[in-house]
């Protein structure tokens, strides 16, 4: 493949997420990339730890998804799906369906994860109006929560710099849940924590505090992923559940990075074994090779909705244009079919004990305080410098790329979720690169 040249003029990108002076000083480009690889503008392979964002789940530029894609623009680049649709908006619908739990088995199309958050909060808003409850209007969401930047995600999401900047207009009428990580009793656990189910109980204190008949619906993240890797304490979720049953509060699981396989199931919800009113989704829904996000919906939460307008009226004032955009859910349809063919959610569940052993063999090096894992995730805490949060893990993520390792970091926690077809080789790579770089890391 010939190499584009580098452009040299940087500046009219403004980036997401991302210290731009910092980066234009000393960039990291991405060029190309296949399977577990990226190649880096400078002729470098990258082994990918983080499937790009947590979403490249069946591994980069798969032929498959590919061809889909190609074949899918080049025969109907667009279709409206406002009064109008194109067969594969249902066909990707169905087979979304397929893999979600029991009765959540109405499949809305969004664009990103923000956008599904967007989606579920509002049919949650509808839902209830339907029933003659128009007064459920509050919605809860937890401390560390990331579910996206709109401003329903952030309004939910507890992460304080993600809100501070935007909290004098919108953020509303929400509250929200502690989370659940607490180095002194879920330090070093392998897996689900034994201690904090206790905590799902502070929904009980919510509602008191409000009355069940203000609130709308709860969402979590059954795992918190962009928060740096929390792990739901045993019984937590379950808890939740019965709290949300029995005060009529839809649960909606915000599934866009547990969603596909990462923990060896299709969704958190089967892993767990704890089905949710909505989940919301995107990422790896379609490999992440075109922006697409979904909601799927329980069939009675779909039901109230529609079935409450009248004949012939649209029932939710809801949509994008990209809604099932015919390439995206080409895509979907594609990277479903390879889930299946090469049963990549069976062999994460296969890897978990191999990547958990190789998570936790950094247990010790320096600077680690905290090892936690499910699945294929796992997150690292390090010890934060006095006065500059955040600046050792980052050394430590630019040390890695240098390295030929791309990691993820948040705050001063470092983050891993490979690619579903990352092999054993590749794990010990991963860990063994990270414990090489944080000896070097002051
Ligand atoms: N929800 C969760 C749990 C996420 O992890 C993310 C992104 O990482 C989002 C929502 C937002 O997704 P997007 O960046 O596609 O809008």
């Amino acid at each position: 493949m010939t190499s584009r040249p580098v452009i040299d003029d940087l500046s009219n990108f403004w980036m997401p997420f991302t210290a731009n002076r910092q980066f234009k000083a000393a960039p990291r480009l991405l060029e190309s990339a296949k399977g577990m690889y990226y190649r880096s503008t400078d002729g470098r392979e990258i082994l990918d730890a983080c499937a790009g964002l947590w979403c490249v789940n069946a591994g980069h530029c798969r032929d498959e998804i590919v061809a889909a894609v190609q074949q899918q623009l080049a025969t109907l680049d667009f279709a409206p799906t406002f009064q109008m649709g194109h067969p594969l908006a249902f066909e990707a619908a169905s087979k979304v369906a397929e893999i979600m739990p029991e009765g959540l088995d109405r499949i809305f199309f969004t664009n990103s994860g923000s956008e599904s958050v967007d989606t579920a909060l509002k049919i949650a808003l509808a839902y209830h109006r339907a029933r003659g409850e128009a007064q459920r209007t509050r919605l809860i969401g937890r401390e560390r929560g990331y579910h996206g930047v709109g401003f329903g995600g952030i309004s939910v999401g507890g992460i304080s710099p993600n809100r501070k900047t935007f909290s004098g207009s919108l953020l509303g009428n929400v509250d929200h849940l502690p989370h659940t990580h607490d180095l002194e009793h879920n330090a070093y656990s392998k897996g689900q924590p034994a201690w904090g189910a206790h905590l799902a109980d502070e929904l009980e204190r919510i509602v008191t505090l409000h009355d069940a008949s203000t609130i709308a619906a709860v969402i979590v993240e059954p795992v918190a992923g962009s928060t740096g890797v929390l792990i739901p304490p045993q019984g937590y979720l379950q808890k939740l559940r019965e709290i949300c049953t029995k005060h009529g509060i839809l649960l909606i699981f915000d599934e866009v990075i547990t969603g596909f396989g990462r923990l060896g199931k299709a969704t958190a919800s089967e892993y767990f074994g704890v089905t949710p009113d909505l989940i919301t989704m995107a990422k790896a829904i379609n490999n992440a090779a075109i922006p697409m996000g979904a909601v799927a919906a329980h069939r009675n939460v779909h039901d109230t909705v529609v079935n409450s307008g009248a004949p012939g009226a649209i029932e939710l004032f809801h949509g994008y244009t990209y809604s099932a955009h015919p390439a995206a859910t080409a895509a979907a349809i594609a990277t479903l079919d390879l889930y299946r063919k090469e049963a990549l959610f069976e062999r994460a569940h296969g890897l978990a004990p191999a990547f958990e052993a190789a998570a936790h063999a950094l247990r010790g090096a320096p600077h680690v305080k905290d090892v936690r894992n499910l699945g294929l995730v796992a997150g690292i805490e390090l010890e934060s410098r006095d006065g500059a949060p955040g600046a050792r893990a980052y050394e430590a993520f630019v040390k890695c790329f240098e390295a030929g390792v791309l990691v993820r970091y948040t705050g001063d926690i470092l983050a891993f979720s490979p690619p579903l077809i990352v092999d054993e080789e590749q794990i010990g790579r991963i860990f063994g690169t990270v414990k090489d770089v944080l000896a070097s890391v002051k």
